[in-house]
C-alpha cells in the first residue's frame, strides 16, 4: 500500500483502515479465528472486513500478523501499522 490515507477513510473508533488483498487470500481463515468480529470469509472464502472497530487494533494487528501470505494491511493516521 502507498499513498496517503485520508482521515474520513479511517474507522470512527480505532482511527484505522484494513485492507484485504484477495488476490493473495488463500482463505484460511487464521484472521477470522483471531478477530472474529473484523474479518469474514465470503462465499468465494475470501476474507473481508465486517468492522474494522470490532476489536481492539492491537488484535486486528495480531490478525493480521497470523495471515500466512500477508494479504491483510492495517493503516493508522500516520501511515502503515501492518506490515
Ligand atoms: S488469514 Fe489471510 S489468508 Fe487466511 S483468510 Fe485471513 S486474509 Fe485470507
Amino acid at each position: 500500500m502507498t499513498g496517503i490515507v485520508a482521515s474520513n477513510e479511517l474507522s470512527p473508533s480505532n482511527r484505522i483502515r484494513i485492507v484485504v488483498d484477495r488476490g493473495l487470500c488463500i482463505g484460511s481463515g487464521d484472521c477470522v479465528e483471531t478477530a472474529p468480529e473484523v474479518f469474514e470469509l465470503d462465499a468465494e472464502d475470501k476474507a473481508r472486513v465486517i468492522d474494522a472497530d470490532g476489536a481492539p487494533t492491537d488484535v486486528v494487528i495480531e490478525a493480521a500478523g497470523n495471515c500466512p501470505v500477508t494479504a491483510i494491511f492495517v493503516l493508522g493516521e500516520d501511515g502503515e501499522l501492518y506490515p
